[in-house]
Formats: C-alpha cells, sequence, structure tokens
C-alpha cells in the first residue's frame, strides 16, 4: 500500500535518505521550505511540493526529518500543514524521523488519532505515527545503513519496516507512541557521558605521565573499553581515521550534541528524574558551542575542554 512515500525535510539526513528510498524504486514526492534542497530533486524530475499539505495530499506515507520539536509541530498542525482541517488524510503512516522530546512524539501521536475521530473520513486504514529517530550519522544515511530506533503501534512498525530497511541497517523496536524519542535521546546522553569520562581519565593519565596511546591500549583491554575508547577515541594520533586525527573535523557536531543534551535536561526535568551527569554534560556541551567548537566533532572535548589547548 504505499508506493507513494512523501519525504519533508532535505537537509544533511534527509536529501540522503530520500535518495535511497528513490533508489530502492518508491515513487517520492518532496518538501523544504530551502528552494535549493528542492531544486536538487527536480532536477532529477522527483516531484516537489510547496507545502506540507500538499505531500499529503500525494502520499500513502510521509517522513519528515527535520531539525527540532518546533518545526516538527509546525510541519504538522500548522498552517498548511500535514494535519490542516479538510486534509483528507490520504497517508495512513507519518514517520517522524527527526532527534526531539518523546513528549512532542507522543502529542503529535495523539493529535493525529484526535484529527481521525473528527474528520471521520471512513477510511479503512486509521492513520497512525511512528516516532523513528537515527543513530548514525551524514555517512550512514549516504551509505543506507542508520539505525531506526521506533514507537508506536507495533502493526505500523512491522509495515513500515521495508521503508527503514531502505534507509538504514537495523531497527528496533522499542515501544509505543514516544519510546523511539526516548531511546535517541538516552543512547545520544550515555555516548556524551562516556566521551566526557574517557577524555577526562586519559587527560588525568597524561596529567599522571601516562601517555594516551598506552593507557587506551589499557582501557580496551580492560574493563574501561567502550565506543569512546575504541572506536572514536578523542585524543588526537591514538586512531587513524577519526575526527579527532583531523583536527575534529566531520563526525558528530558539537551543537547537535549540545542540542540532544538540552532534550535530555529536559525530559529529566519534566519527568523528576534524578540526573546529575546530564545536566553536567548539558553545561559542558553548551559552554564549548560558546566558545565558538560548535561545528566541531563532539570528540573536541578533549582538546577544548579538558587538554585546555584552545587552538
Ligand atoms: P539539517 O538542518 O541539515 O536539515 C533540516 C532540513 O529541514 C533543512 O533542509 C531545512 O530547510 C528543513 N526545514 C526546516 N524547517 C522546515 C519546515 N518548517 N518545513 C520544511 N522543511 C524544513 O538537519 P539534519 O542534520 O539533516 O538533521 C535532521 C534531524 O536528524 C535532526 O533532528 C538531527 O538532530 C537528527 N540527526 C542528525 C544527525 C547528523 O549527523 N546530522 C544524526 C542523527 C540524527
Amino acid at each position: 500500500p504505499f508506493q507513494n512515500v512523501g519525504f519533508i525535510g532535505l537537509g544533511n539526513m534527509g536529501f540522503r535518505m530520500a535518495n535511497n528510498l528513490i533508489k530502492a524504486g518508491y515513487k517520492i514526492a518532496v518538501h523544504d521550505i530551502n528552494s535549493n534542497a528542492l531544486k536538487a530533486f527536480s532536477d532529477m524530475g522527483i516531484v516537489t511540493k510547496e507545502t506540507p499539505f500538499e505531500i499529503g495530499e500525494v502520499s500513502d506515507v510521509v517522513i519528515t526529518m527535520l531539525p527540532s520539536s518546533s518545526h516538527v509541530t509546525d510541519v504538522y498542525t500548522g498552517p498548511n500543514g500535514l494535519l490542516q482541517s479538510g486534509n483528507v488524510l490520504r497517508p495512513w503512516l507519518m514517520i517522524d524521523s527527526s532527534t526531539i522530546d518523546p513528549q512532542t512524539s507522543r502529542k503529535l501521536s495523539f493529535t493525529i488519532s484526535e484529527c481521525m475521530l473528527k474528520e471521520k473520513k471512513g477510511h479503512q486504514e486509521t492513520p497512525v505515527m511512528l516516532d523513528a529517530p537515527v543513530s548514525g550519522g551524514v555517512l550512514a544515511a549516504e551509505a543506507g545503513t542508520l539505525t531506526f530506533m521506533v514507537g508506536g503501534p507495533e502493526e505500523a512498525y512491522l509495515a513500515a519496516k521495508p521503508l527503514f530497511h531502505s534507509m538504514g541497517k537495523n531497527t528496533v523496536y522499542c515501544g509505543g507512541a514516544g519510546n523511539g524519542s526516548a531511546a535517541k535521546i538516552c543512547n545520544n546522553l550515555a555516548m556524551a557521558i562516556s566521551m566526557l569520562g574517557v577524555s577526562e581519565a586519559l587527560s588525568l593519565g597524561q596529567s599522571l605521565g601516562i601517555d594516551a596511546s598506552t593507557l587506551t591500549k589499557v582501557f580496551n583491554s580492560s574493563s574501561a573499553r567502550c565506543w569512546s575508547s575504541d572506536t572514536y577515541n578523542p585524543v588526537p594520533g591514538v586512531m587513524e581515521g577519526v575526527p579527532s586525527s583531523r583536527n575534529y573535523d566531520g563526525g558528530f557536531a558539537t551543537k547537535l550534541m549540545a542540542k540532544d543534551l538540552n532534550l535530555a535536561a529536559t525530559s529529566a526535568k519534566e519527568v523528576g528524574h534524578n540526573s546529575p551527569f546530564t545536566y553536567q554534560a548539558q553545561q559542558i556541551y553548551t559552554d564549548l558551542c560558546q566558545d565558538g567548537h560548535e561545528t566541531k566533532d563532539f570528540s573536541c572535548v578533549f582538546r577544548h575542554y579538558y587538554s585546555g589547548k584552545d587552538e
């Protein structure tokens, strides 16, 4: 039932994800507020639309890949949004792959079922929403190797699996609405804290006279081994092919990490969770952005926070 896929948000990630759907043979229509992004698709002969509402009119499934919660809310419930009153609600499935807070994902999912009740269009299938944020950056989006963590009705998840597999390698079903978004921000929170921990320990080691390569060897054959030590080491020269060995260029930008930590901190506050590391990590990454390192990879915390070399 889903040959026609609408895609909204053709930025660093969405552009590549939409291209993989085209390669997989789906009939795509796209929208973005940036006309250059649209032109790249119209030049390829792909249908482009001026508003989310118009995307809804021609799509069975709509995928959104937008910067943050406010943009997602706008695209769904704003003027000319997907859910604009009077829309026939043709899409039976809406998938939001943006990284946003679980509360917004849940609210939107609820709004969609409410909307449907009001419209009473007698569809055979009631439209549903999945929150399906991704892990893996631009390179994984390009290669079609993203991981999708998915919240929402399980039948919808199963039906959407072929779509996810056109853009990614792994999918994990996380439970009801909002659980995909919760999984994403918790994953990035743990990643930030492990990066801070490894950076702090390697830096202290240096101050105590052990060089970072030797200490990394110890970590990687001991209990401190983790992704931040053995795959994405933050110390220049310890590993090849990682951002720390190319002036912290490329990779996962500090400003995106700060954004995700803000989501984690806001969510922790909302549920009254005791999260001291979350607030500390949020502060460190916010400071890094304010100091002008927002476009550098997030492992630059080693150079700019711990080793004090502000180059
Ligand atoms: P981006 O800023 O490059 O792209 C966002 C796109 O959305 C832009 O093209 C923008 O013009 C468009 N847009 C903004 N508001 C819009 C609106 N109202 N209507 C239509 N289009 C609109 O962002 P990105 O790097 O592609 O990331 C998208 C999402 O994926 C974010 O939530 C981000 O946190 C998450 N994410 C990013 C990465 C990464 O490495 N870049 C990795 C995992 C997850």
